[in-house]
């Protein structure tokens, strides 16, 4: 039987874990990328079970994790340090949260990739799919494939060659992520997220030597995006994070938080992953997580089926895992208007509400349900 092969458009986190499972699982795997080289943009990122679980199958967990920190409780406080919400993650039965730096998860990827062989294109830009499995790019060249996979971001310029946004909202909420040197004194185990109004000021323990500190407000607000960062400003609204703010690099990058909800996840030979299909607030710290899940679901579809049926399986994937995508996309939508949108003479209420629903069962199921997902291909022995 002749290898199959796949041409995937953008090496972020999603088109590197599909690429690398598929190739792991025999493909011939093609893998472009419009930057000039495989960097990835620094801070740390929340690793749940899930995404954890897919790092497994790939061989990339323990790279990945090495220098993490074990997450033990998730607390959200108000600006003064009033208790909002905590749950605690670490012991038996509880959710799995590890917090890496995010270069060390690209690299653990980079790596695998390499070991099964992917083929790297970097400086190749993409500029539209077709159906029947082509991957156009900006030199005019047609690459055909069993398969195609857009994995282009956020803000995708693929997807509209093919598939119809059903709905892009361009959110509340804008922020920096920095890594400050950890302190003595620092919490190794505790996220703590601080509400003040719509602003919001985020500590993420990291690693022995740096922590993952974030900084949103809404997209409306010049102070909310202004670099270099107003370190006064963020001092004055949060004097419950104490020092944070004397330590934080005000050369910082600013994100804009985005939505993206497609109609279809896949058309004829193409399918989309990662945020290009279905980019969220990180609020849950799912997205990744998530785009791992759909990867590795993926891969298992498409490798289990014959060439001609393909576009079958691609349906049949989005049908699988498209509803608890879909779950934590909206939890985390919501969680963005709690947050950014909620009126300010109700603030009291709001701090009532929380302190009320963090404690329910239902909402407890709902929050964690991505991180409670197993990747298909997982095998529970290890
Ligand atoms: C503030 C913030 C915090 C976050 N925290 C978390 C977290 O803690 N946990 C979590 O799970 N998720 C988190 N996320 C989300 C997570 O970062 C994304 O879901 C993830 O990086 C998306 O990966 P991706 O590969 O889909 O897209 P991207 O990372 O955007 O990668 C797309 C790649 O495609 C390339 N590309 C673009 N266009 C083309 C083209 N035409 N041709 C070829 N290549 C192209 C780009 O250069 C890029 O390398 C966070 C996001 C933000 C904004």
């Amino acid at each position: 039987m002749s290898q199959k092969k796949v041409e995937i458009a953008g090496a972020g986190l999603a088109g590197l874990a599909l690429g690398t499972r598929l190739a792991q699982l025999g493909w011939k795997v093609v893998l472009h990328e419009r930057a000039d080289d495989l960097r990835m943009f620094g801070s740390g990122i929340w690793l749940w079970d899930n995404g954890l679980k897919a790092l497994k199958i790939l061989g990339a967990y323990d790279k990945a994790v090495a220098n993490a920190r074990k997450i033990r409780e998730w607390r959200i406080e108000d600006g003064n340090g009033g208790l909002l919400m905590s749950q605690i993650l670490l012991g038996e039965g509880r959710d799995r949260l590890l917090l890496p730096p995010r270069a060390d998860l690209y690299e653990a990827l980079i790596e695998r990739a390499g070991y099964y062989g992917v083929e790297v294109h970097t400086s190749s830009v993409a500029t539209a799919v077709r159906k029947e499995g082509v991957l156009v790019m900006e030199s005019g060249e047609e690459r055909r494939a069993d398969l195609v996979v857009v994995a282009d971001g956020a803000y995708s310029r693929l997807r509209e060659s093919l598939f119809a946004t059903a709905w892009m909202d361009y959110g509340v909420e804008g922020g920096f992520r920095l890594l400050v040197d950890h302190r003595e004194g620092d919490p190794t185990d505790v996220i703590t997220e601080w509400w003040s109004g719509p602003w919001r000021v985020m500590f993420n323990p990291c690693t022995d030597g740096s922590d993952y500190v974030y900084l949103g407000g809404p997209v409306g607000e010049d102070r909310a995006r202004v670099i270099p960062v107003e370190v006064d400003f963020w001092a004055e609204k949060f004097p419950a994070a104490g020092d944070l703010f004397t330590r934080v690099d005000t050369a910082s990058r600013w994100d804009r938080i985005v939505n993206v909800r497609l109609r279809e996840w896949s058309s004829g030979r193409v399918a989309i992953v990662g945020d290009a299909a279905n980019a969220m607030p990180p609020n849950l710290g799912q997205s990744a997580n998530m785009a791992f899940s759909n990867a590795m679901a993926l891969a298992m579809a498409v490798d289990g089926c014959a060439l001609d049926d393909i576009p079958g399986a691609l349906r049949e994937w989005e049908a699988r895992q498209r509803p608890l995508t879909d779950h934590v996309q909206w939890w985390s939508y919501i969680y963005n208007l709690v947050l950014g949108k909620w009126p300010t003479s109700f603030m009291p209420l709001r701090s009532d509400l929380v302190r009320l629903v963090a404690g329910m069962e239902w909402f407890n199921a709902g929050l964690f349900r991505g991180a409670r997902h197993t990747p298909a291909g997982y095998d529970t022995r290890d």
